[in-house]
Order: C-alpha cells, then structure tokens, then sequence
C-alpha cells in the first residue's frame, strides 16, 4: 500500500471509531461496556495515531500500538475509578502514565521510554534510563487548547486552589441551570457548596481529556531521537494542537443529547457504581 493510502486509511478508520463510540444511554451503561469502550478505543486511537504519525511501517508496529493502546485504555479505565472512589491523586498519575506509554509508542520509542505529567499549559516528559539517543532529558510541548480553557475557567469562577495536586475552580454562580460543575480540558470547576461527587465527576472528565491528548495524532511535534552529539538537558519539542479533543467537542458534545454524549455516561455512571 502507498503511504498516502495508509493515511487515508488510517483518517477514515479514526473517523468511523469516533462516530460509533458508544453512545449509550446513562441507564444501560454497564461495567463492560465501560472496560471495552476505554480498551478498544485507545487500542484504535493509538494505532491510527501511530499510522499518521508515520511510525507503524511493518505488522509488528501496529500490533505494538494496538496492544499497548488497550492496555494504556485500561488504565485509563482504572484512574478513573480511582478518582471516584477519593485517589485523585494516584488517579491521575495513573492516567499520565497511559498517556506516556501512548505518546512513547506512537512516537517509535519503547513503552517507557517517557514519563510525562500534564501541568496547567505545558506536558513535561522525562527521559528514563529506557530512552535511547535521547535529545534531552526534559521534554516540554505547550497546548494552546489547555490555553484557552484554563482563561476559560478563570472566566467563569470565584475562586482557584490546588487540590490533589491539580487546579480546582469554584463558582458562587451556576453555567446555567442545575448544572453544578463543567471541566476545560483539564480544569475542573466546582459549584460552592456542591457535594464530594460533583468534584469527583469532574475529575473523570480530566481523566478524559488525557485520555482524548492522547489520541490524537501530533505530526508536528519534534522527534525524540538527537542525530549525535550529546542530550541537552531540556528541549522545547513544540505545540499539541490536541485535534480529537476539539473534534470531539465540535461534534460529539453537540450530536448528542447531554443524557447521552460518551463523556457525561461514562462519568455518572462510575460515580454511581462505586
Ligand atoms: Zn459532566
């Protein structure tokens, strides 16, 4: 197949697993539903990413991608329940870890390679002893999107602090009527005086933006390997533009009805099943 055609391939297949992710009613939500639905949707997300950003050239590539992206699916899986069962903290280095080993397969690097932490604006990625030829040791890339929404939740909100280690906003007012939380990309806003479960709500939709970061493809970041010469300490690699986030919100968020888009199921339903 021409490399063109693998590309086109890859956007179709993409597109197609987005317009079929489960959109499932909040009440018919089960746990295996919930399990397959991280596990094969990172698992195609991460080959596709891996495909368009031109690191997939043989089979056992795409089975590399495949295989860690189901089981980076799964942890994301797991840190969300964990972030609703009160390890918020542990939840979300969890879900950093997925992105991590989704960024390092899709990128050619081994699994390890990487270990990244999303901070408000900017992902830092540290090299492991596993990484070879190494441009840096610190890897940083800006999200513009992470821009926008954290201007965004400074907007709507009274109040900002830190809680297990992540911004957490609270307003005195609501969006709109009976909402009592919303979350930009990574930042969760809390109505005042709202209970536990509205902050552990939100936390999943944080989980979920990793998640979605994670996703999508990033042809444009610089490579991780250095020609020669020594590994400086840090190295800017570029911006993630984050696209199946913004399509995600372009098109899911919109088509379907709040009840039932993947995100606000998925949330109400492990926090109810706790
Ligand atoms: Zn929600």
């Amino acid at each position: 197949m021409k490399k063109r055609t693998i590309k086109s391939l890859a956007v179709a297949v993409l597109l197609a697993s987005l317009l079929a992710f489960p959109a499932y009613r909040l009440s018919a939500v089960s746990k295996s539903t919930e399990v397959l639905g991280n596990v094969v949707g990172s698992g195609v997300t991460t080959l596709v990413r891996g495909l368009l950003q031109g690191h997939v050239r043989n089979f056992k590539d795409a089975i590399k991608c495949l295989t860690y992206g189901s089981v980076s699916g799964y942890g994301f899986y797991q840190s969300k329940k964990l972030v609703v069962t009160d390890h918020v903290f542990s939840g979300i280095l969890l879900a950093n870890l997925s992105a991590s080993v989704i960024d390092n397969v899709t990128s050619g690097e081994g699994p390890l390679s990487y270990i990244g932490f999303s901070l408000p604006l900017v992902r830092i990625e540290i090299a492991t002893p596993l990484a070879r030829q190494k441009r840096s040791f610190l890897r940083v890339t800006v999200s513009p999107r992470d821009a926008i929404s954290l201007a965004l939740s400074f907007s709507k909100a009274d109040r900002v602090s830190v809680r297990n280690g992540m911004l957490v906003f609270e307003a005195d007012k609501p969006l709109a009527n009976n909402v009592m939380g919303w979350t930009n990309s990574l930042f969760p806003t809390v109505l005042s005086g709202s209970g536990e479960w509205v902050y552990q709500h939100e936390m999943v939709h944080v989980v979920q933006s990793l998640q979605l970061m994670a996703a999508s493809p990033e042809p444009f970041l610089q490579g991780h390997r250095r020609e020669e010469g020594k590994a400086s300490f840090l190295h800017f690699a570029g911006f993630r533009m984050q696209a199946i986030g913004l399509a995600n919100d372009l098109t899911m968020a919109k088509l379907q009805s709040y009840t039932k888009y993947w995100r606000e199921a998925e949330a109400y339903s492990l926090v109810q099943s706790k």
